[in-house]
């Protein structure tokens, strides 16, 4: 699609960093109220041509996420020293629209208990536990636009917040790993309700329902059925004539003035060539991650520990969802490698219950999270040979015949689980590296235990020939990358305001998973766009009356 080009100094508006589930709404919200808006995307474009079924390449070299370039250090304490190629770590893509190309498409709400959690249970030593400044209210409009603009499909169910308009589409097609999580739930007095999924159950605004072709979670969807940026918001924006998508641009720091107000970013090109796009707002939408980093490396005199940093807040906090799973082989044939990623959930254990000894909750799903390569190498129970004639058998038989149910969970926010700056190891462009300073909380060990329990006894009621469990690990990274410039009231102990303005630079904002004070219960990307909505709403309001 051709777009509109602005220079250097021409009159922007708004540079948006990041091109993902936020940063593409913010764009498309922006440039359709009428503003300039340059869009700087650290990776290149990627079409939906360009995407393939290769499974070793997809699933087990992560060839989606265009990390190359990029330089990761673990440690579980700040007293560690930081290993490179240690932990799972800050999994994410680098490309026009972000991992809303490759992710898994479930779209859960959160809660309005979600937004007042701190209220009701108390605040829990040792962690930064807090309400959010906003309610479950406020965001249901915005929850709404997601589900039409970018088009969910789903049905609402006993376990639901309110909502104010029907799904956009109606529900996917059941899968087998549904029926028997169905079969488990009714067993068991629990409730299976149809999965929300950003993924077109039927043709939508000219794009084409899901072929089911099984290839989802980790890949692009080539028919553009998954609702990702790529295929939705990005597009819009860029047909509105004012916004320029500039790929393999990527932002190394926000520059500020004297008077503490950004002018704009420095970023470097394609050709390694460091340039810069002024404009009269910056919105950063880099994710939980990358947002801190920039915040971190855009330190100046004025501010010293990092941009919108007078809290020491940027990069503490950061939550991941936890999550476990135990696995069912069952007598007959369930394909489960066909389809989007679950059809299916449990949201009965949701809420935080004291009886069980811990804070946290989540909800369940049934899945099958393997191509044939993954359930080779990983898949099998453990007592099954891994070689000769009795392997080869099992995998026959278990491969067709099993799926796994997996629990979504809290992640509480410690002040001590960190995202900073290791400038012990550099990536090309002279940047820090990106350091997850990362250990679970004791809640977060057991409320992941509590719900393989839960899984075990779910998957024998379902009536499985045979039931494994996988190992209940501690969380080393992840893909819900969420908290580390939090929204709240107070300037000491959060980094942006309700409406996502940091609140020491006046004409910065701030928008992506970075925005989370608690973590829900997984599937958090649904509240990311809702926010993104919510957030241009009033960043144009704010712009219109000369509020920036
Ligand atoms: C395999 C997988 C499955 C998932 N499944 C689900 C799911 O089922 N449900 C769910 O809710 N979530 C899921 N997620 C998570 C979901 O993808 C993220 O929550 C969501 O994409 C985060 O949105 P964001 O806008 O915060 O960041 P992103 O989508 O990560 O976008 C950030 C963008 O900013 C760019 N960027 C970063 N730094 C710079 C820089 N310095 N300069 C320029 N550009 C920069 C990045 O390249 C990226 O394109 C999944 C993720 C993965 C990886
Ligand atoms: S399963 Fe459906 S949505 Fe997922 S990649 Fe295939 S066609 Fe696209």
């Amino acid at each position: 699609m051709n777009q509109r080009t602005f220079g250097e100094h021409d009159d922007v508006d708004f540079v948006v960093v990041g091109s993902g589930a936020a940063g593409g709404v913010l764009a498309k919200e922006l440039s359709t109220a009428g503003f300039n808006v340059v869009v700087l995307e650290q990776g290149p474009w990627q079409q939906s041509a360009q995407f393939s079924h290769d499974e070793l390449a997809v699933e087990r070299q992560f060839s989606m996420l265009n990390v190359a370039s990029e330089v990761q250090t673990f440690r579980e304490k700040e007293s560690d020293p930081s290993k490179t190629g240690v932990a799972r770590g800050l999994m994410y893509r680098r490309a026009i629209g972000g991992s809303s190309v490759h992710f898994a498409a479930n779209y859960w709400r959160l809660r309005p208990s979600d937004f007042k959690e701190c209220s009701r249970l108390g605040p829990i030593p040792g962690t930064s536990f807090a309400d959010w400044p906003i309610t479950y209210d406020e965001l249901e409009p915005y929850y709404t636009k997601v589900d039409y603009e970018i088009g969910v499909s789903g049905r609402p169910g006993p376990m639901d917040p309110p909502r104010s308009r029907p799904y956009a589409l109606g529900p996917m097609p059941n899968k087998s790993s549904g029926v028997i999580l169905d079969r488990a739930a009714s067993a068991l007095g629990l409730h299976s309700q149809v999965a929300p999924m950003a993924i077109l159950s039927s043709n939508y605004q000219g794009r084409s329902a899901c072929q089911a072709c099984g290839h989802c979670t980790w890949y692009g969807c080539e028919f553009g059925a998954k609702s990702s940026s790529l295929v939705t918001v990005i597009p819009a924006a860029m047909a509105t004539g004012r916004c320029e998508v500039r790929a393999d641009s990527t932002v190394v720091r926000v520059e500020t003035n004297a008077t503490g107000r950004t002018t704009g970013v420095v970023y470097v090109d394609k050709n390694g060539l460091e340039r810069r796009q002024t404009a009269k707002a910056v919105v950063l939408a880099a994710n939980g991650a990358e947002t801190s980093r920039l915040l971190l490396m855009s330190a100046t005199p004025k501010f010293p520990h990092g941009l919108a940093n007078s809290s020491g807040v940027v990069g503490r906090n950061i939550m991941f969802n936890g999550s476990s799973s135990t696995t069912g082989m069952f007598e007959h044939p369930l394909n489960e490698f066909k389809g989007a990623v679950t059809s299916r959930i449990v949201l009965d254990f949701y809420e935080t219950d004291s009886s069980r000894g811990f804070y946290g909750g989540g909800g369940i799903d049934s899945r099958f999270p393997y191509g044939p390569i993954g359930f080779a190498v990983n898949g099998l129970p453990d007592d099954i040979p891994q070689w000769g004639s009795e392997y080869k058998r099992a995998l026959r038989e278990y491969y067709a015949h099993s799926t796994r149910f997996v629990s979504h969970l809290t992640s509480l926010p410690l002040p001590t689980n960190t995202v900073t700056l290791d400038d012990d190891h550099k990536d090309r462009f002279g940047r820090p590296g990106l350091r997850l300073t990362y250990q679970d909380h004791p809640d977060d060990m057991k409320a992941k235990q509590w719900f393989r329990d839960r899984m075990e006894e779910m998957m024998h009621a379902a009536g499985a020939k045979r039931v494994w469990n996988q190992p209940v690990l501690p969380v080393d990274g992840g893909v819900h990358l969420l908290g580390t410039a939090r929204m709240g009231n107070n300037p000491r102990d959060s980094v942006v305001d309700r409406y996502h303005r940091a609140h020491d630079v006046p004409n910065l904002f701030i928008c992506d998973g970075s925005s989370f004070v608690t973590s829900g219960r997984g599937q958090p990307t649904m509240t990311i766009q809702a926010l993104a909505f919510r957030a241009a709403d009033h960043i144009a309001r704010f712009a219109k009356t000369r509020d920036i």
